[in-house]
């Protein structure tokens, strides 16, 4: 399948960044070239990630030392999209509990939201100093026992709970480390509640790019390389779907996936071109 052969004609394209663009530090084929085709088609684009320890700026920044330029309005991540989920909620924001870096905080702050954590010596909980309007849980790597225990509490009190993003295990170069996901379970194991989770394979994040990009689903192609956030997100999102080979998926996986993935490809520029 190629792209001109989807049909209603694609106008937009949502990318996965790690495993589409680079792998680390280390581009995946000339970024250069393929944006200026992306461009040529006249394709609107937006950069959608689970990783939330980055911001917007951050992304805009490691794009132009691969020498291309885009805005950070175009950068959708998933602590972004949870602050912007909670704002729909709590308009007049309020505290909210937080298991995750500062990122997170600085993201929820920035959306008037009153981000704070247990203190090292909070034990027993301090649950009379605050009632926050939720608990929200991202990658931490300061996690520790006193954190999970105030979030239990709060979350067996009913206060409601969400996460960034689901994935349980993001790659290093000492091999899979514990992801957002390792935290949810922990939580979930305590409370028996599940998250409302901000990021693939949910649709929010899909969602708000098309609404900034002015598109529908059926006109946009997600491009990702791992099945169970990007492609199922997509797919979850209404848009149709793209799996490139660069990153996580084979070409095996990609084709015993259900339902069907619309484009399977070697890389992005096998899409674009
Ligand atoms: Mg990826």
């Amino acid at each position: 399948m190629k792209l001109d052969q989807l049909s209603p004609k694609i106008k937009a394209l949502i990318l996965d960044m790690d495993g589409v663009l680079w792998r680390a530090d280390e581009a995946i084929g000339d970024l250069v070239r393929n944006f200026e085709a992306i461009t040529a088609r006249g394709l609107k684009v937006s950069l959608a990630t689970n990783n939330s320890t980055r911001n917007s700026a951050d992304y805009v920044q490691k794009l132009a030392s691969f020498g291309v330029n885009l805005d950070e309005s175009q950068v959708f991540n998933c602590s972004e999209v949870a602050a912007l989920i909670l704002k729909e909620k709590f308009p007049k924001g309020g505290d909210v509990y937080v298991v995750g870096g500062s990122g997170l905080a600085e993201v929820l702050s920035r959306h008037g939201f009153t981000p704070y954590t247990a203190e090292e010596n909070d034990l027993p909980p301090a649950l009379e100093k605050n009632s926050p309007v939720a608990v929200v849980s991202g990658l931490d790597i300061g996690i520790n026992y006193k954190k999970l225990v105030e979030a239990t509490l709060l979350i067996r009190a009913g206060v409601p709970y969400y996460a960034t993003n689901p994935d349980n295990t993001y790659p290093s170069t000492f091999g899979q480390l514990p992801g957002a996901g390792s935290i949810i379970a922990a939580l979930t194991a305590a409370t028996g509640v599940d998250p409302i989770v901000a990021g693939k394979p949910e649709p929010y994040l899909f969602n708000l790019a098309m609404q900034q990009m002015g598109v529908s689903p059926e006109e946009t192609l997600v491009v990702g390389d791992r099945l169970e956030t990007d492609i199922l997100g997509g797919r979850n999102a209404g848009c149709k779907t793209a799996l490139v080979l660069t990153g996580v998926a084979t070409r095996e996986e990609g084709q015993a996936w259900i339902p069907k993935v619309d484009m399977i490809v070697e890389n992005l520029s096998n899409i674009v071109f």
